[in-house]
């Protein structure tokens, strides 16, 4: 991955900060292609200056991990006898002002503070989000390969949907199927969530048997080696739905989605991309069960901007991806979910994934 560093350098200098620091996490891994999960308490840390001189404060123990990510900037080890309040204290000398990873431990934040209390702080998503809310051609490509990979999984994941199944039980065979079938790819997430758990929009997956007539929600994703991601949500029914509504709440939110995905196009503004399926659903009755926005951008994050949601005004450009989900959850019966990913073309909605299923897939 070529560098993004002059990029972020020039950005900083515009907004007036003389710092940005992230920590191993979406941003960090954008500008350098570094990733990294176990630092933990230990800093480990990128910090690149308006100017776009940079170092990296670094655990002994990982230099030889980001020296290929460096980009030529000085990696400055530090030992655990030592630890890193040196090397931060040296990395922070003559900075007023400091964009700070939004993700990063709080721990790391007071320490900068501690060792200059004057420090202006600002997020760093304020620098980082307009460099990754529009996705490349690369980009694109990247998120297209992993929901090929949970769009064709769906057949397989329908067909667990067995009575007597456990909502563990699925989890376990759909992460099998996922890296059989892409086996450079992980698993970013599973929810399970059958019958009345479906009514959660984030159901935690639990040892639930699955009963004949339950609706499922299964939403799930995948990280595809360079880090994109891909998050779908599809629902169906074990047999013959018991609830004599579900039909009529499945085929409301697919309209709703459908409603959505028409409205994408550039200059329209991402609450009117809410409003869009909301309104659908609204006007069947169920607007008081769609407790949440209809989505959100999906790229090295799972969640990041832009989100469809009231009283964002922000207008969808050309190159940003982000999912449509709209969802009825009615308390102690059952909940509905469609959730695809779509990225904002030059004329309209480009699906990343495949559409959804029109009507209510049955497991048999
Ligand atoms: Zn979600
Ligand atoms: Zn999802
Ligand atoms: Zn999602």
């Amino acid at each position: 991955m070529t560098s993004k560093l002059p990029a972020a350098a020039r950005a900083l200098a515009a907004q007036n900060l003389d710092a940005l620091l992230l920590t191993p996490g979406p941003d960090l891994q954008y500008l350098t292609g570094f990733t990294h999960g176990h630092a933990y308490e230990r800093l480990l840390a990128l910090v690149l200056r308006a100017g776009g001189a940079a170092r990296w404060i670094c655990p002994t123990m990982n230099v030889d991990q980001v020296r290929p990510h460096a980009a030529g900037a000085a990696v400055v080890p530090w030992t655990d006898q030592a630890t890193y309040h040196p090397a931060l204290a040296d990395a922070l000398k003559g900075v007023s002002s400091l964009a700070f990873d939004d993700e990063a431990r709080a721990a790391f934040l007071l320490d900068a503070l501690a060792i200059n209390p004057a420090l202006k702080i600002a997020k760093a998503s304020t620098v980082m989000r307009p460099l990754r809310i529009r996705k490349t051609a690369d980009e694109i490509a990247a998120l297209k390969v992993a929901a090929d990979t949970v769009d064709q999984t769906i057949p397989q994941a329908i067909v667990l949907c067995k009575p007597g199944q456990t909502e563990a039980d699925i989890d376990a065979a759909l992460r099998a199927a996922l890296l059989t079938r892409s086996p450079d790819q992980s698993v970013a997430f599973t929810i399970i969530a059958g019958g009345p758990n479906a009514a959660f929009p984030h159901h935690e997956t639990a040892r639930r048997p699955l009963e004949a007539g339950d609706v499922v929600i299964l939403d799930y994703g995948t990280i595809e080696p360079t880090g994109y991601r891909s998050d779908i949500t599809v629902t169906c029914s074990v047999g013959e739905p018991r609830d004599p509504d579900a039909r009529k709440v499945y085929a409301t939110v697919y309209a709703a989605q459908q409603a959505a995905i028409a409205a994408v196009r550039p200059g329209v503004t991402c609450q009117e991309i809410d409003r869009a399926a909301r309104d659908v659903i609204a006007a069947a009755g169920y607007g008081d069960y769609f407790t949440h926005r209809t989505g959100h951008g999906l790229g090295l994050a799972g969640h990041e901007p832009p989100y469809m949601v009231a009283g964002n005004v922000l207008p969808l450009e050309e190159g940003m991806v982000f999912s449509i989900e709209p969802g009825i959850y009615l308390p102690g019966r059952f909940g509905v979910r469609l959730e695809v990913i779509v990225a904002c073309g030059a004329t309209g909605a480009v699906m990343i994934n495949r559409h959804s299923a029109p009507e209510l897939p049955i497991a048999r």
